[in-house]
């Protein structure tokens, strides 16, 4: 699932594009792509791009009259930009949006769809939106920590639930976790605070050097490989293979569909952790899929 450097990397490219530009047409070829019925899509049509935002794992285009096309891109999902016009195919190109320069094609894979596009009116329909985790890279120490501990959750579930904060998924939570030498299966509420702000440090330069690297492999085009699983990432995906920074072999523990990568040597003092009861711990603590988890309502904000 894209998580926040990927999503920033698609802002930036899209900012590049589209901003300023007219969207002459929004094409849908699948029905279940569109979550809102009002107001219609044809809405957006002829509407020049004002602005465009990241909301958690969302991206936002926001056009002229404070319309907003929301889209998660799920698991699957990826945006191309192809000439202007290209073809959409209903199996795996749910949407395509015409600009006067070119069109910003949304993809698909896979045989579930989970992409989402809302069309929403106005700032307060589009805070609706926003999970309302805590934005780590503008955030200080005490509101990271306040968040955090909010719940007695296992880290991992912790960093990633996008009420909690802001735009963080599976693969950057496995390199947060690694970088701060903590285990994914710690309860919050028993990290002492030297952990909290080593994880604090460890969120902000995990996602901020991504973001530099992400940038810097784009060179100004845009960003057409995607992937959770990229070359350079310390654990994430790299079951059996060394840890960069130890060379042990990294380990996993399976619960459901999802998978988290540590290193027993860096972050568990050299225990390996017993499979299946973590299992049950992570699976009890996390929801069965990572679309439930993005799915999970707002939290009623205090106040
Ligand atoms: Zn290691």
């Amino acid at each position: 699932m894209p998580e926040l450097p990927d999503i920033t990397v698609y802002i930036e490219a899209l900012e590049a594009r589209i901003l300023g530009e007219t969207l002459e047409r929004l094409r849908l070829a699948s029905p279940f792509l569109l979550r809102t019925i009002d107001p219609p899509i044809a809405a957006a049509n002829g509407r020049k791009v004002r602005a465009l935002r990241r909301l958690g794992k969302r991206i936002a285009i926001g056009l002229e009259d404070d319309l907003w096309l929301v889209l998660h891109l799920m698991i699957a999902g990826r945006l191309h930009w192809r000439e202007r016009g290209a073809k959409l195919t209903r199996k795996n190109t749910p949407a395509a949006f015409d600009f006067s320069n070119g069109t910003l094609v949304l993809t698909e894979a896979g045989s579930q769809k989970r992409a989402s596009l809302h069309v929403v009116s106005g700032e307060e329909n589009l805070r609706a939106l926003d999970p309302g985790g805590v934005e780590v890279l503008s955030a200080g120490l005490a509101e990271f920590a306040a968040a955090l501990t909010s719940a007695n959750h296992t880290l991992k579930r912790a960093l990633t639930d996008p009420r909690t904060f802001s735009g963080i998924g599976n693969a950057y939570s496995d390199e947060i976790l690694h970088r701060a030498q903590l285990s994914p299966v710690t309860l919050t509420q028993k990290l002492k605070p030297e952990e909290i702000e080593r994880l604090y440090d460890a969120t902000k330069a995990t996602l901020t050097g991504w973001v530099e690297r992400l940038r810097a492999e784009a060179k100004g085009g845009f960003p057409e490989k995607v992937t959770a699983f990229r070359e350079g990432m310390s654990v994430h995906g790299r079951y059996g293979e060394p840890c960069p920074a130890c060379s042990a072999k990294v380990q996993r523990i399976r619960y459901a569909a999802n998978e988290t990568n540590y290193c027993a040597r860096c972050q568990t003092g050299g225990r390996l952790l017993a499979d299946r009861a973590l299992s049950r711990l992570l699976r009890e603590d996390w929801p069965r899929t990572l679309e439930e988890l993005e799915a999970l309502p707002r939290r009623a904000m205090p106040g």
